[in-house]
């Protein structure tokens, strides 16, 4: 009775090791294919953002089909332009090309009053763009879902990756979660080779906006940052000419304005231009330093001007 008992438990192990080393067998087998030639949907944003991970993916072995579901876009004119972009770029390569539903009001509803840049607003918007394609996933049985938008530096690729994962666990795909990032710089000249369109903003109405004021405020930044340059260089160079002044050895100076000047009329002229506030306490002549110009000591470029009758 004991050894009978034995023998039970003994093979209910064995069934149960079976059973295990099955399963393993299969996700194995499963892995494997996924990891091999899977058949991916990949969300495309736009054709610039699409060229490394279309490249990559195929390399990989990967069988593709590129779905463009982007009504963040916005206006019309240039959501068809990217669309034909990236239609035209996977065309070139032989992808399959889908479009997606193209209604920016389905965008103006995701966000709702999410309106500032930042994770929130984005996130609706990146669940709204996987929908379509993560559903055609489904109805084609592809093994996954990917997209190209975590190429961008711009982007948060955690909330991508996530919203990708919810819409491809919705439609029982797998999500291929990626971070494209280190590559930016590879789509960039892929697709200028291409001779693609690039875009100077996200997509929506207010990244257009947004845009705008980033590179505005970088301008105004340049800007400043050339002017405070430009003003250090000339304070330099009217130190550097009044200390040849003062010891009586001018011949061949650089005005406050950058220009070389051979006199002192030039000179006292070239300060007037510039407004004058060049303090001048000695100048001498460019024919060796003799005639200083009397009562000049502590005037300004004006001062010599005047008594130069320039
Ligand atoms: S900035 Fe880009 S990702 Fe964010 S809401 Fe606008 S279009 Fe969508």
């Amino acid at each position: 009775m004991q050894v009978a008992e034995t023998m039970d438990i003994s093979q209910a192990m064995q069934v149960l090791q079976a059973m295990l080393a099955y399963a393993v067998l299969q996700f194995s087998v499963k892995a494997l294919r996924i990891a091999l030639d899977m058949k991916i949907v990949l969300h495309a944003c736009c054709g610039p953002c699409s060229t490394v991970p279309l490249k990559l993916l195929r390399e990989q072995g990967h069988e593709l089909c590129v779905f463009f579901s982007n009504s963040n876009i916005q206006p019309e004119a240039e959501y068809i332009r990217r669309r034909d972009v990236a239609a035209k770029y996977a065309s070139e390569l032989g992808v399959e090309f889908i479009e997606g539903t193209y209604d920016p009001n389905d965008w103006i509803r995701a966000v709702g009053d999410h309106r500032a840049y930042g994770v929130e607003r984005c996130s609706h918007c990146y669940r709204m763009r996987f929908a379509e394609p993560a559903a055609y996933a489904r109805e084609i049985g592809a093994d996954a879902l990917a997209t190209s938008l975590t190429i961008s530096p711009y982007q948060f690729t955690n909330a991508i990756n996530a919203e990708l994962k919810k819409a491809a666990d919705l439609n029982g795909v797998a999500a291929l979660e990626s971070d494209y990032r280190s590559q930016y710089r590879l789509s960039v000249e892929l697709s200028r080779a291409a001779g693609m369109y690039r875009q100077n903003f996200c997509g929506c109405m207010y990244s257009q906006v947004e845009a705008q004021e980033q590179r505005d405020a970088a301008k105004l930044k340049r800007e400043r940052a050339k002017a405070k340059r430009r003003l250090a260089r000339s304070e330099q160079i009217t130190a550097q000419t009044l200390a040849r002044l003062e010891k009586g050895k001018w011949s061949t100076g650089i005005c406050g304005m950058g220009g070389l000047i051979d006199s002192m009329e030039e000179f006292a002229g070239c300060g007037l231009r510039a407004g004058g506030g060049v303090d001048v306490r000695g100048v001498a002549d460019v024919n060796g330093g003799a005639n200083a110009i009397s009562g000049a000591d502590t005037g300004s470029c004006a001062d010599a001007a005047a008594e130069l009758g320039n």
